[in-house]
C-alpha cells in the first residue's frame, strides 16, 4: 500500500462506512419505512431516516478525520524525533542517540529509525576503535625518546610529540598551526623540511649551540595519502657525541700521559748507556727515577684495568660490618707519609657513636686513598686535609676536605666521569679515572658520591654508605 494511502487509511475507512450507510443501510431503512406506512396507511415520512443517516455519516466522518489527524500528528512527531537524531549524528553526538522503538508508526518511519540507530552505533564502535588506536599512537609518541614533528605543505605544524616539545621548549598546543620556522627556529631545520617536502628522505647532523645539543635529524615525506606533509625525526646524540669527545680526549690524554714517562725512561736509559752507567752514584739515581716512572705507568695501567673490570661487573666485593672510624683511621695512616712529604697536614675527625656500615674495607680504603691522593695533588704546600664522618638518616657520610685549588663550578658534576680532568694544565699526573672508580665502588655499596668546592679556596668530597643495625643507635 502506498504511503499516503496508509496515512489516510482511517479516513478512507470511515468514508467507505459512510458510503455503505448511504448505499446499503439507507435503502433498507427507506424500504422498511415504506412497508410500515403501507401497513398503517399513514403517509411515508423519510425525513427521520434521512436525518439519522446524515447524522451518522457526519459523526463517522468527523471521527474518521479525527483519527486520521491523530495518526498523522504521531507520524510527524516521530519524523521530528528522527530529524533531531540525524542532526545530532551530524554534530557528532552519536552517544546521545537512543531512539525508542516506534511500533505504532509507519513501516518507513520504523525502518528509518532502525537505520539511524544502527548508524549511530556503528559510528560509536568506529570512534571507540579510532580512539583506542589514537591513544596507543599517542602513548608511543609520548614515550619516544626521539623528537617528532609533522608539518603540512604550508609549513604549519600538525603534530609535535613530548620529546620535541622538550627539545624546542614549546608545548604542542602552542605549536600547532604555527609556522615550522617559528617553532624550530633554525635555518638548517627549515631547509631540511623544504628539501623533504619536495624530495626524498634526507638525514643531517647538526649542533644547536644555544641548546647545547647535538642532533641527527631525519626528514621523511609522508607519502601519497598525506601529500605535502613531512615528518622531522630528531635523535638526540648529545650524550653519544659527548662520550665520543671524551673517548677521543682520553686517547690523546692517555697517549700524552704514556709518552711523558716513556720519554723520561728513554732519556734515562740513553744517558745510562752513554756512560752514566760507569758512575755508580749517578747510575743509581737514574735507576731510582726510572723506577718511579715505571710505578706511574703501572698505576695508570692498573687503574685502566680496574675500571674496565668494574664496568664489566667482574669485581667481587667482600662486605663486612665495620666501624666507620676504623676505615678512616686506616686510610689516614696509609696516606700520612705522602701528605707530610708534600708539606700538608692530614688529620681526621670521627665521632665514636656512629653506626657501623656494611662495606668492603679494601675497596673503601681505595676510595679514601684516591680522594686523599687528589687532595694532596691539588693542595699547595702548607695546606691541610681533613677526613671526617657524620650520620645522615640511614647513611653514614664520609668527607674528605682540603683547602687546595678547588674546582670550577662547570667541572664539579663532570669530574666523576671517566677520563675527565678539570684543568689539564693544573691537574698534574693522573688519568682522570680515579674518581670514576670511586663512584663505581661507592654505588656498588648502595651509596652516593659528590663534591662541593669553591675555586681557590678548597674542596669537600663526600660519599655515603648505608648504616647497619641502625635501631641499636637510635
Ligand atoms: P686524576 O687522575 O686526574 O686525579 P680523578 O678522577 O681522580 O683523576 O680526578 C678528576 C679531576 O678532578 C682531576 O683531574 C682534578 O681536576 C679534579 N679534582 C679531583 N680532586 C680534586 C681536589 N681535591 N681538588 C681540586 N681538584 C680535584
Amino acid at each position: 500500500m502506498r504511503i499516503h494511502t496508509r496515512i489516510a487509511k482511517p479516513f478512507i475507512t470511515t468514508l467507505v462506512l459512510v458510503l455503505a450507510v448511504w448505499l446499503i443501510a439507507l435503502p433498507l431503512l427507506e424500504k422498511s419505512a415504506y412497508q410500515k406506512a403501507s401497513a398503517t396507511g399513514e403517509p411515508v415520512d423519510l425525513s427521520l431516516v434521512h436525518n439519522a443517516a446524515f447524522l451518522i455519516s457526519l459523526t463517522g466522518l468527523v471521527i474518521g478525520l479525527y483519527i486520521s489527524l491523530l495518526h498523522t500528528s504521531r507520524y510527524v512527531d516521530d519524523l521530528k524525533t528522527l530529524t533531531r537524531a540525524a542532526e545530532e549524528l551530524g554534530e557528532g553526538k552519536y552517544q546521545e542517540i537512543n531512539l525508542a522503538p516506534m511500533q505504532n508508526s509507519l513501516l518507513e518511519i520504523r525502518e528509518l529509525r532502525e537505520a539511524l540507530q544502527k548508524t549511530a552505533e556503528q559510528i560509536g564502535d568506529q570512534f571507540t576503535a579510532i580512539s583506542k588506536e589514537r591513544a596507543m599512537l599517542s602513548a608511543v609518541l609520548g614515550q619516544m625518546t626521539d623528537g617528532l614533528l609533522i608539518a603540512d605543505q604550508n609549513g604549519r605544524v600538525r603534530l609535535l610529540n613530548r620529546a620535541a616539545e622538550k627539545l624546542f621548549a614549546i608545548e604542542e598546543k602552542e605549536a600547532l598551526d604555527r609556522s615550522i620556522v617559528e617553532v624550530v627556529r633554525h635555518h638548517r631545520l627549515v631547509e631540511l623540511w623544504e628539501d623533504t617536502r619536495n624530495g626524498p628522505a634526507k638525514t643531517i647532523t647538526m649542533e644547536i649551540g644555544s641548546m647545547h645539543k647535538y642532533l641527527q635529524v631525519v626528514g621523511i615525506p609522508l607519502g601519497e595519502e598525506l601529500t605535502g606533509r613531512s615528518m622531522l625525526l630528531f635523535q638526540d646524540l648529545t650524550q653519544t657525541h659527548r662520550l665520543e669527545v671524551i673517548r677521543r680526549d682520553f686517547v690523546s690524554n692517555i697517549s700524552h700521559e704514556l709518552r711523558t714517562p716513556m720519554a723520561g725512561l728513554k732519556a734515562l736509559s740513553e744517558t745510562l748507556l752513554d756512560g752514566a752507567l760507569e758512575d755508580p752514584t749517578v747510575a743509581r739515581s737514574f735507576v731510582v727515577r726510572m723506577d718511579s716512572e715505571v710505578d706511574n705507568l703501572i698505576q695508570m695501567v692498573n687503574e685502566l684495568l680496574e675500571l674496565s673490570r668494574i664496568e664489566a661487573g667482574y669485581l667481587i666485593f667482600d662486605f663486612l660490618q665495620i666501624e666507620p672510624c676504623m676505615l678512616i683511621q686506616k686510610a689516614v695512616d696509609r696516606m700520612m707519609l705522602q701528605a707530610e712529604r708534600a708539606g700538608l697536614t692530614l688529620s681526621s675527625n670521627c665521632p665514636t657513636d656512629l653506626p657501623s656500615v656494611f662495606a668492603d674495607p679494601e675497596r673503601i680504603a681505595q676510595v679514601f686513598i684516591n680522594l686523599i691522593h687528589n687532595a694532596i695533588k691539588f693542595t699547595q704546600k702548607g695546606g691541610w686535609i681533613q677526613v671526617s664522618a657524620y650520620q645522615d638518616g640511614q647513611m653514614v657520610v664520609f668527607k674528605v676536605s682540603d683547602n687546595g685549588i678547588g674546582i670550577a663550578k662547570k667541572d664539579l658534576t663532570r669530574i666523576f666521569e671517566r677520563f675527565y680532568k678539570a684543568d689539564r694544565a693544573r691537574s698534574g699526573g693522573g688519568t682522570g679515572l680515579g674518581l670514576s672508580i670511586c663512584r663505581h665502588v661507592v654505588e656498588a655499596h648502595g651509596g652516593k658520591i659528590w663534591a662541593e668546592s669553591v675555586e681557590n679556596s678548597g674542596s669537600d668530597f663526600y660519599f655515603s654508605i648505608p648504616a647497619v643495625y641502625l635501631e641499636n643507635h637510635n
